[in-house]
């Protein structure tokens, strides 16, 4: 049993303690302030890698997939653990095209997500309709994925924290920023021992360069967005331009622009503006409508777009689990099983060479 210190109480923190405590570990989470309260409260909760990623399948697209799969089980344990329910929706999603020349596009996608065995359909306009009769009759087709689902991001970060608490891991929120010394996690109220420590630090994790030996770029890009009091829709709809997605509360949000802003989360006029212009073209229902809540978040952003995770190889003791960009709600059972698998020297199941944290130069 190894006494284990996660520095930062977002998605990826908590599920990693979740995981790592369910294997018998002592773990301990240090969060600056609350848990959930930057990037994982933010976010709509979509769990779709196969309309978020547009180019040919790599070893990320695959590390999406595999999340995706563990899902169903994921959350349920979750659940049980905690007696929270988030709101898991396996409602699939609908990547819709204006302009007929954009179908090649959608029956590229289709064919190599075919060779992962990625179900999905291409619809007709009349189809589109039929399955969700609020959208702009501007839609010419569609991409139909069942298997892409959608959970209560804010629901979920609660649920993962009182599992946590329930399952005896010892969650310590507003410590300001800890440090490290040696593999001890020092906060201002305490100093903890620990045989590993896992870095989960979100869109902060470039600031840990220095200690430990490394470069980290990892950049905060702002996500703003905002929800509408609307008539439900049935599936997650995605364009070019965007994404719409209902959740139980009534809303339907309306996401994200992808801004650099350093570490500002207000939102501004033009972010939510040009929202607000696309999400009524998509669905006329919204034109009269205003926003009736707008807000934003910083997904932690990578130089090369892959999420770092693993051991450093000069200080074994820190494991890394950051980078997540635009994925890390969906990717935070796998990063928890394999942060675990880490430790308890388990050979990984799929291809992670790839996300290796030292990867960039050393300094
Ligand atoms: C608008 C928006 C929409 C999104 N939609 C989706 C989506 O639909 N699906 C999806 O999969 N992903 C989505 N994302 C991305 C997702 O939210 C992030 O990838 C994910 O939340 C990252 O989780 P994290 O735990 O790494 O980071 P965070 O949630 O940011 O957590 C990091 C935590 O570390 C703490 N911390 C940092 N430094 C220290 C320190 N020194 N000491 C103690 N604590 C520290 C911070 O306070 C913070 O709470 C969205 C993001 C945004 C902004």
């Amino acid at each position: 049993m190894a006494r284990i210190t996660i520095i930062g109480g977002g998605v990826i923190g908590l599920s990693i303690a979740f995981e790592c405590q369910r294997r018998g570990h002592n773990v301990t989470v240090v969060e600056a302030q609350q848990c959930g309260g930057q990037a994982s409260g933010a976010a709509a909760g979509m769990l779709a890698p196969y309309s978020e990623i547009e180019e040919d399948p790599d070893d990320f697209f695959r590390l999406c997939q595999r999340s995706l799969q563990l899902f169903p089980k994921w959350q349920e344990e979750i659940k049980r653990h905690s007696d929270i329910d988030f709101e898991y929706n396996e409602s699939g999603s609908l990547y819709c095209i204006y302009h007929e020349a954009d179908r090649l596009s959608l029956e590229t996608k289709q064919a190599w997500q075919r060779k992962f065995n990625v179900e999905s359909t291409i619809l007709s306009a009349e189809e589109v309709r039929v399955k969700e009769p609020g959208l702009s009759r501007d839609v010419v087709a569609a991409l139909w994925c069942p298997e892409e689902s959608h959970i209560y991001a804010p629901g979920y970060v609660a649920a993962l924290l009182q599992a946590c608490r329930n399952l005896g891991v010892h969650v310590i929120e507003y410590v300001g920023d800890a440090t490290l010394d040696g593999y001890a996690v020092v906060t201002k109220q305490e100093r903890i021992e620990s045989d590993q420590v896992v870095l989960a630090a979100g869109a902060w994790s470039m600031y840990w360069e220095k200690e430990l030996g490394c470069t980290l770029p990892v950049y905060p890009i702002r996500g703003q967005i905002c929800a509408y009091e609307a008539p439900p829709l049935n599936h997650i709809v995605f364009t070019s331009q965007g994404y719409l997605v209902a959740k139980a509360n009534g809303s339907v949000v309306a996401g994200a622009s992808e801004d650099i802003a350093d570490f500002d989360t207000n939102v501004t006029e033009h972010g939510i503006g040009r929202l607000e212009k696309w999400s009524k073209k998509v669905m006329p229902v919204l034109e009269k409508m205003d926003p009736f809540h707008k807000w934003a978040g910083l997904r932690p952003a990578t130089q090369d777009g892959f999420p770092l995770i693993g051991k450093l190889i000069k200080k074994p003791g820190v494991i890394l689990a950051t980078g997540h960009y635009r994925n890390g709600i969906l990717l935070s059972p796998i990063t928890a099983k394999i942060v675990a698998d880490e430790i308890d020297q388990v050979p990984q199941q799929i291809a992670i060479g790839q996300f290796r944290p030292d990867r960039f130069q050393a300094i």
